[in-house]
């Protein structure tokens, strides 16, 4: 390290020291020490309250890379959202449709499992707990939150329609009774009723949604 860096180096952490009161008895290493402690990557819990920052505890709803409180890096979901598709398929339709294990897992990686339910529910499961009604079939709109219960679209930007008995058809050509369309980015899932295919459910991320 040259002379001119060190010099850099000891004025940083002057300013430091006299902006932040917590840091104004620690050492030059203490503070590079705090400093990488915030790059190392954390897992953040998820609560009722949301998900909670290992460094400061503060919760936020949604998983985010970085807490927005302290800045500490927070790992991001570990499972492939293919493989859990996989994992969930080839149920036979019942309540509840997904065992809490599958539920949970879809939660903490910010996953939601979208399927029918009867002639007229599509029920979200996962980062999303709600249903809407498709009768018939037609569009379902919802937000991060919830699903739009009512004709008042404007905070409700995502939609998926629901299809009943639309033709199309699964690897051995048998007609699947609720299929989806949407443009969310999203992997399939099925769901059979006496081995015939009553749903082709999806899976997305919270994280591609408006
Ligand atoms: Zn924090």
């Amino acid at each position: 390290m040259t002379e001119n860096e060190q010099f850099k180096i000891q004025l940083e952490v002057e300013r430091i020291r006299e902006k932040y009161s917590r840091f104004s008895n620690l050492s030059q290493y203490e503070i590079i020490m705090f400093a990488l402690s915030k790059i190392d990557e954390r897992e953040a819990t998820l609560t009722d309250g949301g998900w909670k920052c290992p460094a400061c505890g503060v919760k936020r709803k949604e998983r985010f890379s970085h807490c927005v409180a302290c800045g500490q890096a927070l790992s991001r979901a570990k499972v492939d959202i293919k493989e859990f598709a996989k994992s969930i398929s080839g149920k036979e339709y019942g309540f509840s449709q997904f065992n809490k294990g599958e539920e949970q897992t879809a939660r903490e990686n910010g996953f939601v499992i979208v399927y029918g339910c009867s002639d007229d529910l599509m029920e979200f499961r996962g980062a999303i707990y709600d249903e809407g009604g498709c009768y018939g079939g037609g569009k379902v709109y919802f937000n991060r939150d919830e699903v739009c219960q009512s004709n008042e679209r404007k905070n409700y930007p995502n939609w998926i329609k629901a299809i009943w008995c639309g033709g199309e058809t699964d690897e051995i050509g048998q007609e699947i009774t609720w299929t989806y369309e949407t443009k969310i980015p999203h992997e399939t899932f099925m769901i059979y009723e006496d081995r015939e295919p009553y749903c082709r459910g999806i899976v997305f991320s919270v994280e591609d949604l408006k």
